[in-house]
């Protein structure tokens, strides 16, 4: 069987120095020395200014939408996972959908300034499998409408965008460590921005308002992590430039194999380095997607529709027509990807999707 992703793990041993050291201190969360080394070593790798360790990537995008005091209308993409919209909602706000750009994936810049009311306070767009989104486009219409930006970072763990971490653009970047994602702590997520005032208030957002055992600046929610989490995070991470090399092999494979396909791939954005978070391909017709799915399904081999649906067609909203992310995500498929898929599989794959193709 061949899933479309596995998570890393660290030998046992590996994990269980981590586990010994915690038994030892017998402290299990509330802001642990393993979640702070976390914080630290991430911040290092990451050369990122303020990094806050939640417990998942939908709590950061709350929290980041809560911090930021947003009201009314968020612009946002319907190219995403279901959290991106949902907690736009979640946060009592409206979700003004734009298209998205038919090559990369990723909200159309060009058709912002139409979506703009006087209701709008801000726009949250997603970097589409860790292909960085039209960044100087976004901040320039930010600015010029006064309004803040949000980067749902999830699938951006290891991205460089203009020679720095893509997750140091936007008012605030959020991401996800879950364990489908490249890098992850099981479950876990985080929030950066360059603003130390920002980092005040989402570290006690994130800890029921307190910022003393005694003392409350505001009203928060619970989205500490454990040491736990932590632990594995810090075993991932010292395997993490392994992690990355190997994905790109596996996408160089794929890429040969495939190059008579008759299905699109992404295109990167100039200026960013990307992190092969994942291998989607875009079929001419979503009968030759369900063709070439029925047949790497009869062999075993189980891609992933993602995304779909298109976000503006959840049940809870009210209907926005979205063409291109409609017809996109009818047809595109994430191929299987993850460090120990070998170049055999990717190539047994890969003959699947033309036999499919040529039947
Ligand atoms: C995974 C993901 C999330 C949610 O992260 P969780 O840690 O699972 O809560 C949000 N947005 C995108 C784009 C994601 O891929």
């Amino acid at each position: 069987m061949i899933p479309v992703t596995k998570p890393f793990l660290p030998s046992q041993e590996e994990y269980n120095k981590y586990l010994s050291a915690i038994w030892e201190r017998q402290w299990l969360t509330n802001n642990g020395p393993l979640v702070n080394e976390l914080e630290l070593r991430l911040k290092d790798y990451l050369k990122v200014k303020h990094l806050l360790y939640v417990s998942n990537g939908t709590l950061a995008l709350q929290i980041a939408i809560k911090a930021l005091d947003l009201k009314g209308e968020i612009i946002t993409t319907p190219f995403s996972f279901s959290a991106t919209t949902g907690s736009i909602v979640w946060e009592g706000c409206e979700p003004v959908f734009v298209d998205i750009d038919a090559d990369t994936l990723n909200i159309d810049p060009t058709s912002i300034e139409a979506a703009i009311t006087p209701k709008t306070t801000a726009i949250l767009a997603t970097h589409v499998y860790g292909n960085a989104c039209d960044i100087n486009s976004i901040d320039s219409i930010a600015k010029k409408y006064n309004l803040k930006v949000i980067y749902d970072a999830a699938h951006c763990f290891g991205v460089k965008y203009k020679g720095q971490s893509i997750f140091n653009f936007g008012d605030i970047s959020t991401t996800s460590f879950h364990a489908t994602k490249l890098f992850h702590t099981i479950e876990g997520g985080a929030l950066v921005t360059n603003s130390p005032e920002l980092t005040y208030k989402m570290s006690y957002l994130r800890s029921f308002g307190n910022i003393s055992p005694e003392e409350f600046a505001g009203v928060g929610t619970n989205a500490k992590n454990s040491e736990f989490h932590a632990a594995m995070g810090l075993c991932v991470l010292e395997r993490i430039d392994q992690i990355l090399n190997v994905r790109k092999v596996i996408c160089e494979r794929y890429n040969l194999m495939l190059s008579t396909l008759n299905a699109k791939r992404i295109k990167i954005q100039s200026e960013c380095s990307w992190n092969h978070s994942y291998f989607p391909i875009i079929f001419e017709t979503e009968e030759a997607l369900l063709k070439a799915l029925k047949l790497l399904n009869d062999n075993k081999v189980y891609p992933r529709r993602y995304f779909y649906p298109s976000l503006n067609t959840l049940p809870f909203l009210k209907s926005q027509e979205m063409p291109i992310a409609e017809s996109v995500s009818k047809r595109i498929l994430c191929l299987p990807l993850y460090h120990t898929l070998n170049i055999e599989e990717v190539d047994f794959i890969a003959r699947l999707l033309l036999r499919a193709q040529n039947n």
